[in-house]
């Protein structure tokens, strides 16, 4: 019997594409056809790190890897009094794609290789109960819809009871690139962040624009404001949200062609961060696993969940591959702790920074500021979580970081 993936995000599709190549048979159950994933709304702005792009390398999709979509940089800024600005390089570029396109094509990609797949909406865990019958192993890679609720919030992993930021965001014309080109953060206390990577949609270069609103802050207006059927309003709020808040970004706007690409381009939303339980029963000796955003949601700002849902997806697809078949109860809670294992750093890591930053933050920051080492090490470290979070988990870990970094080129 063939494995069963409810989704088609980048979880449920580098999941399906790895088994394929594995020889594993899967199908694959879809809400949306892939011109439906085209024609809608962005439900994010994604940056996919080298990690990513290495298993894309791996599963063959090469319409992504052009260095035209690269971003090779991230600039960060702390605005407002005793703020502080650095940038750092990755060692090797990230690449900001609109998530329509990139899906979608993904999703046909699948189906010229023989994948199966069916487009339905499964509603419920009702549904998901009659589907898993029809399959040794269901793999629910849905998003934070519905089918979460078959998955039950683990208290002790999931620290906020309601979401710590409201989002808003677009696809602008007139961002002129940062020097030199990437991903661009403006941090400001008391309100929230400012997030603006190079991006590349249908129309081509432009730049994505994220608010990342404290709920009640000098960003709520934004981000709670009704735009509906008035983006030229909510260009105009952008702009003078960004005007008072972030005046290096600002510099980038040429205010005459500051405009949404067009009026479907833009999102509001907020994400409750949760860890879910990574497995259920779902009738006697049917179990379903959950991976991506239906397991974990993590807040934005790190720009890491694409990027887990695609390296749990490979995990998963080895240890499937690993097992042959039979996949109980044993199976579900072993691998899913061991996923656990992969995704906590990122947990970890982007609760923190979306909390009350602790001191080794400020030293880091600081360290950062005024020592390029320390920057491009950090930097770096967006890819690797691992490291992410063991650089900052404690304030000697971070001193001694700090002091790798310094060590380093220097020769020290
Ligand atoms: C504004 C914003 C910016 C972000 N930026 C980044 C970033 O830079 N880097 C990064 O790594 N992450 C980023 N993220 C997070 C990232 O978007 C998600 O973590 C990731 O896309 C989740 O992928 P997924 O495959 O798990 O789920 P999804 O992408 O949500 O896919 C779920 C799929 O399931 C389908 N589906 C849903 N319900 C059903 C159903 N009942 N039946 C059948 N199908 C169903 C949907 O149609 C969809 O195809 C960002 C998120 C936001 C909101």
């Amino acid at each position: 019997m063939s494995i069963g993936i409810v989704g088609t995000g980048i979880s449920g599709l580098h999941l399906a594409l790895r088994l394929q190549q594995f020889g594993i048979e899967a199908t694959l159950y879809t809400a949306q056809e892939p011109d439906g994933i085209r024609q809608g709304p962005p439900l994010n702005f994604v940056t996919r790190f080298d990690s990513t792009r290495e298993r894309e390398k791996a599963l063959g999709i090469t319409e992504w890897a052009s260095s035209a979509y690269d971003n090779a940089s991230m600039q960060m800024h702390i605005e407002g009094p005793g703020g502080l600005s650095f940038g750092g390089r990755l060692p090797r570029p990230a690449s900001s794609v609109d998530f329509r396109m990139y899906l979608a094509s993904l999703l046909e990609e699948y189906g010229k290789r023989g994948g199966k797949v069916v487009h339905r909406a499964v509603a419920d865990r009702t549904q998901l109960t009659e589907l898993g019958a029809g399959h040794s192993l269901l793999v629910v890679a849905a998003g934070r819809g519905a089918l979460v609720e078959t998955f039950p919030r683990v208290p002790a992993r999931s620290p906020y009871v309601s979401a710590p930021r409201q989002l808003a965001g677009g696809l602008f014309h007139g961002v002129r690139p940062s020097d030199p080109p990437g991903m661009t953060m403006h941090m400001v206390p008391g309100a929230g962040e400012i997030h603006a990577p190079a991006y590349h949609s249908f129309g081509g270069r432009l730049s994505a624009v994220l608010i990342e609103a404290l709920p009640d802050g000098p960003f709520s207006a934004v981000t709670g404001g009704d735009y509906r059927g008035d983006s030229d309003r909510f260009a105009k709020d952008v702009l003078a949200l960004i005007t008072r808040h972030a005046p290096a970004l600002r510099e980038r706007v040429d205010e005459r062609e500051f405009a949404l690409a067009r009026p479907v381009d833009m999102l509001q939303g907020a994400v409750l961060p949760v860890v879910r339980s990574g497995w259920a029963e779902l009738s006697d000796g049917t179990f379903a696993l959950a991976i991506g955003d239906a397991w974990i949601a993590n807040d934005p700002l790190t720009a890491q969940g694409a990027n887990l849902g695609s390296k749990v997806a490979f995990q998963l697809a080895d240890a499937l591959r690993a097992r042959g078949g039979a996949y109980g109860e044993q199976f579900c809670r072993v691998v899913s702790e061991r996923m656990w294992a992969t995704a906590r750093p990122v947990v970890d890591w982007t609760n923190m920074f979306i909390g009350e930053p602790p001191p080794q933050m400020g030293a880091l920051l600081a360290a950062a500021a005024a020592d390029q080492r320390v920057a491009d090490a950090f930097i770096a470290n967006l890819d690797r979580p691992d490291d992410m979070w063991h650089s900052i988990c404690r304030p000697e870990n971070t001193d001694e970081f700090i002091a790798q970094a310094r060590s380093v080129r220097s020769g020290v």
